[in-house]
């Protein structure tokens, strides 16, 4: 399998490339053709199996049609941590290398102001944790109505830090119609409500 089977746009395979990746892990040879068609899906990987790629490399194609509008992102990314919110925004910037989107972090220890400055100005691509997303959102400032594409990563990590009902808030307050792409490294009873509850009929992918 390569990189150019999986139905990846040509800018995104020129990053790749770029990346020095020779060919996909089993998990991104799995997920970004269910991503690409805009499946729901289900990842149980570890950190380490290549999943940001996995979801960032699909989520750059399909961002390659449209565009953002002030205050209205059209993609988010939660992470339990701001270490790992960062780490996701730096493949975003990546990977999306030939790309023209607005990236923006939301995580605490920031001040509002310059993550206001982003929204306002349209973001292709929003990484946050979920407190902060919830500041913002409370703010009034942030719309949510336009995510087509949520991820919830680490969802075990969430559970462990008691973000559940963060996440079941926000779950609610994105379009019915998103798709959800949703990664955990364990399925505990409290992660697999999530998923009865916030996914539709998602493609299950396990490595
Ligand atoms: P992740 O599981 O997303 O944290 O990725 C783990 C590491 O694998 C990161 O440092 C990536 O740069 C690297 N990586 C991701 N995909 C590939 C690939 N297809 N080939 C080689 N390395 C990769």
């Amino acid at each position: 399998m390569a990189f150019s089977d999986l139905g990846l746009s040509g800018k995104v395979l020129q990053a790749v490339e770029s990346s020095g990746y020779t060919q996909p892990t089993p998990i991104q040879a799995e997920a970004i053709p269910h991503v690409l068609a805009r499946r729901d899906v289900l990842g149980i990987a570890q950190t380490g199996t290549g999943k940001t790629a996995a979801f960032t490399l699909p989520m750059l194609t399909l961002l390659e049609t449209g565009r953002a509008r002030a205050r209205m992102p059209r993609t988010l990314i939660l992470e339990p941590t701001r270490e790992l919110a960062a780490q996701v925004e730096e493949s975003f910037i990546k990977y999306g290398v030939h790309h023209k989107l607005n990236v923006a972090l939301l995580i605490g220890g920031v001040s509002f102001a310059d993550q206001d400055a982003k929204i306002t100005r349209g973001v292709d691509v929003l990484i946050a944790t979920p407190g902060r997303l919830l500041d913002h959102f409370e703010r009034g400032k942030l719309l949510l109505s336009g995510i087509e594409v949520l991820v919830i990563d680490e969802a075990d990590r969430m559970l462990d830090m008691g973000f559940i009902p963060d996440i079941e808030r926000i779950c609610k307050m994105v379009p019915f119609t998103r798709q959800t792409l949703f990664f955990s490294a364990t399925m505990p009873p409290e992660i697999q409500n999530l998923v009865d509850n916030f996914l539709s009929n998602p493609a299950r992918v396990e490595v």
